[in-house]
């Protein structure tokens, strides 16, 4: 991998030329919190945000998506609008991008890749930044404070300058297109670097134990925690939506009595909903709220684990943060472990 260093004052120049790869996107205050949105001018840009809203899973996995046009006698178009746009996401965090490789082995890597999904990751350009963990982050308990792949580029704050890792083709490209901007790092970056990140590790304040999880939650199936959990949840689907690893979604074709022509729409949906496992004759495989948080817990930290070898959260702590009624995974997991008051004492 190619590391190399830019001068921050030159990030608006490198900003700008930028462009030529595709519409930039950052995250921007907003008055609901940050939010990555296309950037008007570059002094938009918020790069010492602590967390969007949403996160950036928003340009692969649309909230709402049309997948294709069908019209009678013709057949049907594919097609996704925004599908084949080139963007340049400016200053995504190390978990989310972790997240976005997470989905990459569902969506990108499984047994039915879903074309959607590829074509926008093959269009849209990543570019990573360093953050400052807040109360609610616990990314490296879930091995994703730091990420070797899914950016192009990635930048650390090294005081004056940025430490860039190169991590594509692309991003070489973005590189070379700036001319000398970009110069190999000296020692005193390095030394810096070290100094940040061992900072940075120290800033932490929740910590969730791995070791042994899918057993300590098939141990667990029965706990009391889950009817306390279900009687608390409003089902309101905040975590799941803000979650950048969650990825259920529901696909109706929308027609109408006597219709020649509709869209197939896609939508996000969540296992909180209490429609979610509904099927046809009135059955509900999830009829309570317990049932669903508890599978909503057990797909991420066990599920997850069983079929991709990790969990399937990065510690983001988006889910903390938006839950209306304080449920904190930390907590639920410290408390399966019989760890008490583990966020209490924080
Ligand atoms: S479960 Fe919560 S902390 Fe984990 S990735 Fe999802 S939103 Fe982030
Ligand atoms: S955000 Fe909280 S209340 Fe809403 S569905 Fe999630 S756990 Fe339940």
């Amino acid at each position: 991998m190619k590391i190399l260093k830019l001068p921050k004052e030159q990030l608006d120049f490198f900003a700008s030329v930028l462009q030529q790869f595709g519409e930039v996107h950052a995250p921007v205050r907003t008055r609901a919190g940050y939010s990555f949105r296309a950037l008007e001018r570059w002094s938009e840009a918020c790069l010492d945000y602590d967390r969007t809203v949403l996160p950036p899973k928003k340009y692969f996995l649309p909230p709402r998506e049309t997948m294709l046009t069908y019209r009678r006698p013709d057949g049907y178009v594919a097609g996704s609008e925004g599908l084949n746009q080139k963007l340049v996401l400016f200053g995504v965090h190390a978990c989310d991008i972790f997240a976005l490789n997470l989905l990459d082995k569902v969506f990108a890597e499984g047994v039915f890749p879903d074309p959607y999904y590829r074509t926008r990751r093959r269009n849209v350009a990543v570019i990573g930044i360093d953050c400052e963990p807040d109360e609610h982050c616990f990314c490296p308990s879930m091995r994703a404070d730091f990420v070797e792949r899914g950016f192009d580029l990635f930048f650390y704050d090294i005081g004056d300058h940025y430490l860039v890792m190169v991590g594509t083709a692309l991003g070489d490209d973005m590189v070379l297109a700036t001319g000398p901007l970009f110069t190999p790092v000296a020692d005193a970056d390095i030394v810096e670097y070290k100094r940040r990140s061992a900072l940075k590790k120290t800033k932490y304040q929740l910590e969730v134990d791995l070791r042994d999880l899918p057993e300590i939650f098939e141990l667990e199936y029965g706990s009391e925690i889950w009817e306390e959990l279900g009687r608390t949840c409003l089902a309101c689907g905040n975590c799941s939506t803000s979650c950048p690893t969650c990825y259920c979604y529901d696909v109706q074709d929308q027609v109408e009595l006597g219709s020649t022509e509709g869209p197939r729409v896609r939508t996000a949906d969540t296992c909180l909903y209490s429609q979610h496992a509904a099927v046809a004759g009135g059955e509900n495989f999830r009829h309570s709220q317990a049932s669903r948080i508890k599978f909503y817990y057990y797909h991420k930290q066990r599920g997850f684990v069983m079929e991709h070898g990790r969990p399937g959260c990065v510690g983001c702590g988006r889910c903390i943060v938006h839950c209306p009624v304080g449920i904190h995974v930390v907590d639920v997991i410290n408390r399966l472990r019989g760890v008490r008051d583990a966020v209490a004492s924080h």
